[in-house]
Formats: C-alpha cells, sequence, structure tokens
C-alpha cells in the first residue's frame, strides 16, 4: 500500500528512483569506504534541478505547489541508494537553504539561494552545540550589536555539511528579549575572518555526509546577516524546523526500504535445510512485520508532507512521523540484518550500512524522545 500521488508526482518519483538506481546506488558503498562527499553527483543533481524543488522559479527552483510532497519524494528515494548523500541533499536543500529563502534579503538570496540551487555552493546548518542539543535554548554562542553590525562569539558542533559549506544559517543568542526573541539567525559566509572550521567528527553512521566542529572567534558581519532583520525572532525558524522533520523521515524511510528489499532478496537466494530461508514461516513473519512497519511509516510521512502543503499546522504530526519512521526504519534494519545470518555482520552486504545508516534519523534534528515531548505538548486538553 502507497501514498496515492498523482500521475506528475509518479512521474517524477520514476525519474528520481531510475537516477538514483544508475547513478548513486553503484557509488553508495564506496562512498561510505571513503567518507567523500560526492559533488559530482550533487552538481549532477542540481543540473536536474532537483536541489531546486521546494523553490519558487525566479530563485532557479522548480515552482511546484506542492513543494513539501515533492521534497519528501526526492529524499526518500535518494536514501534507498546512499542515506549519507541523502542527508547532504536533505541539509542543503531545506533547513540552511530554507530559512535564507524565507528570511534572506533580495541581495543575499541572489547571492547565496540562486548558487546554492544549481549546486555551485553548498549550505549547513548550525544550532547545536557541545552543552546545547536537546535543550537548544541553552546556546552559548553569542551575537553583539556594534556600530556596523555584528560580532558573533561561540562555536558549534555536529553541523552537517559543515566541511563543505560555503555559506551556514546560523543561531545565536542576543542581548535584550527572552525565549525566541533571544536566538536569532545569522548569514555566515565561511569565508567570513574569525570563521573556521574544527574536526570532521569521525561517526559509524552516514559516512558520505559530513558532520563539522565550528568556531567564531571575533566574527564581524555586516547589519543585514541578522536573517529576518533586527526585530526578527526564532519562531519562524522553528517552524521551519518543524517541517524539516517530515524530510528526516523521508531520508528513514529511503534506507528502511532498502534494508527490507534487501533482505526480501536474500530470503529468496539464501538456502538452509534444503529450502530458500524465504519458506521458513519465521522469515516470512520478519518480512511481513518489516513491510507493516514500513507502509505505515510511509503513508504517515507523507499524509504530513500533504498537510503541511496544505498549510496545515503540522507540529504534532511531523514529530510522530519522525518518530514513526526514524525507530520504524531502525527496526527494519536490524530484522534485516537478523534475516543476512553471519553474512549481515560482514562489509560483503550493505545491509549492515543500513543498519548503521538507520541511527541518523533517530539523533539528527531531534532526538525521538524529543519528538515524543513535542507531540505531547500538542495533546493538551
Ligand atoms: C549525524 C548528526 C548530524 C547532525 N546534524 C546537525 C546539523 O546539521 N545541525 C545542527 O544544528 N545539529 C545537528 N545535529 C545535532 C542533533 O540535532 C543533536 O545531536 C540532537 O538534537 C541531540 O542533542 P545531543 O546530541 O546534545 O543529545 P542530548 O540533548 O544530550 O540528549 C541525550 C539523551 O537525553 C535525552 N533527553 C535530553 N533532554 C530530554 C528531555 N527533556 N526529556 C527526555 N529525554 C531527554 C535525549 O533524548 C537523548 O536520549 C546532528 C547530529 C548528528 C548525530
Amino acid at each position: 500500500m502507497e501514498y496515492s500521488f498523482d500521475e506528475d508526482q509518479r512521474a517524477f518519483r520514476e525519474h528520481i528512483r531510475r537516477w538514483t538506481e544508475e547513478r548513486l546506488t553503484p557509488r553508495a558503498q564506496e562512498l561510505d569506504e571513503t567518507s567523500e562527499f560526492a559533488r559530482d553527483l550533487f552538481k549532477e543533481l542540481s543540473d536536474l534541478g532537483y536541489l531546486g524543488v521546494k523553490y519558487p522559479e525566479e530563485y532557479g527552483g522548480a515552482g511546484i505547489a506542492e513543494r513539501n510532497i515533492y521534497h519528501t519524494i526526492l529524499c526518500d528515494e535518494l536514501a534507498r541508494g546512499s542515506m549519507g548523500f541523502a542527508a547532504t541533499v536533505a541539509m542543503h536543500s531545506s533547513a540552511a537553504s530554507h530559512m535564507l529563502f524565507a528570511e534572506g534579503t533580495e541581495e543575499q538570496k541572489q547571492k547565496y539561494l540562486v548558487p546554492a540551487l544549481k549546486g555551485d555552493m553548498v549550505c549547513a546548518f548550525a544550532i547545536t552545540e557541545p552543552q546545547a542539543g536537546s535543550d537548544a535554548a541553552a546556546l552559548r554562542t553569542r551575537a553583539e550589536r556594534v556600530d556596523d553590525g555584528w560580532v558573533i562569539n561561540g562555536s558549534k558542533i555536529f553541523t552537517s555539511n559543515g566541511i563543505n559549506a560555503d555559506f551556514i544559517t546560523v543561531v545565536a543568542k542576543v542581548e535584550g528579549g527572552k525565549g525566541a526573541k533571544s536566538m536569532a539567525l545569522f548569514l555566515v559566509d565561511t569565508k567570513t575572518p574569525g570563521f573556521s572550521v574544527g574536526r570532521q567528527i569521525e561517526k559509524f553512521t552516514t559516512h558520505c555526509s559530513d558532520t563539522a566542529e565550528l568556531f567564531f572567534e571575533d566574527m564581524r558581519l555586516p547589519l543585514d546577516c541578522r536573517l529576518g532583520g533586527e526585530d526578527s525572532d526564532f519562531k519562524s525558524a522553528f517552524r521551519m524546523l518543524t517541517v524539516d522533520r517530515i524530510i528526516t523521515a523521508a531520508i528513514a524511510l529511503g534506507n528502511g526500504w532498502a534494508a527490507y528489499e534487501a533482505a526480501l532478496k536474500y530470503a529468496h537466494e539464501r538456502e538452509q535445510f534444503g529450502q530458500a530461508i524465504f519458506d521458513f514461516q519465521a522469515v516470512q513473519f520478519k518480512l511481513v512485520d518489516m513491510l507493516a512497519t514500513y507502509e505505515q511509516a510511509h503513508l504517515y510521512t507523507y499524509h504530513t508532507a500533504a498537510m503541511a502543503d496544505r498549510g496545515e499546522d503540522v507540529t504534532k504530526e511531523a514529530a510522530i512521523a519522525k518518530i514513526v519512521a526514524g525507530d520504524g526504519c531502525n527496526e527494519i534494519c536490524q530484522k534485516a540484518l537478523n534475516i543476512f545470518g553471519g553474512y549481515g555482520l560482514t562489509m560483503e552486504y550493505p545491509v549492515q550500512r543500513y543498519l548503521r545508516d538507520s541511527y541518523f534519523p533517530l539523533i539528527g534534528g531531534g532526538t525521538s524522545d524529543i519528538m515524543r515531548l513535542i507531540a505531547a505538548r500538542k495533546l493538551g486538553i
């Protein structure tokens, strides 16, 4: 069972699926081994117009009304080939560029958003700090207003695309306001003096999506680098981060499907006790449970993307989508590994990568328990 895509959405899905099968899947293992950012594939995608699927034509985007459905299809399909690559594209084409699109000046959009959608620039979004993860409001990076602009001091951790980024939307504390009013978004060109990238964080998951530490030391920015202007608060950025949870669910989905498909194929090929292991009811039950989990997550995620396209509040639904797709696809990958027996633990089959990568959506964009907290707040009577 699947979401009822219309004809154009199906055609788009077929196209990106074919591209993924022909161009990305054959490179997935190599990208995982080398932890390489596949800039050539990134550029190919942008030449096909995919990086701009969420944006208006005037900035080089596709100008599609159902932008969240299309963006979800894109990230879901890419993750079938490589979740690491899909995560790079997802971060680039959602939070980082979306905040610039929503809050940037026309000049900033021409200078940064247009090249980003062309694949000539890479972008990142940085809120997390060493002591401020789930508790984002505890961040310590400070932006001080000076005569001609802003001076930023502080650091960030776990910034996806941080190593390769040309510009980053950075969240910092500002003097004055409380809560969302005390946080502001800044557009940081990574060539700005005072900006530096620390180490690339090694991790067991999504190898080809780089994760960086960033430092800001007396980094001076012009006045208009505060996105949304002097009186902006962080509320609209929070709304964008809400919608982005659908995209994290999407990459979980694609990876979960890849694991299910690989396990189904293997179950038919592998023989024990004179028969395909698929013929053992215990294996069939696992596969049915995997499919049931997948289909629920798929329907819920696309349903939430459609709600977002209708302009509805998806705070609860996007958090739940991230839980059902993130936790669900992690379970699918665990069962897939089990079906592969000892071979699942070797590097010969990609199922170990699917399982390793399936941990990323459980944490990135907020942990599953934080998603439960967000959804719970909406259950009040
Ligand atoms: C691969 C990767 C990529 C990432 N990319 C980015 C990025 O591009 N930009 C960015 O800004 N950040 C990014 N992050 C950071 C990510 O959003 C944080 O790691 C995440 O929000 C959790 O924060 P933390 O790691 O500090 O964990 P903590 O907040 O320390 O949480 C540790 C544990 O405590 C639990 N916990 C914390 N608070 C509560 C609570 N109130 N109630 C119940 N349980 C709680 C958590 O659920 C978790 O189980 C990335 C992280 C990873 C691993």
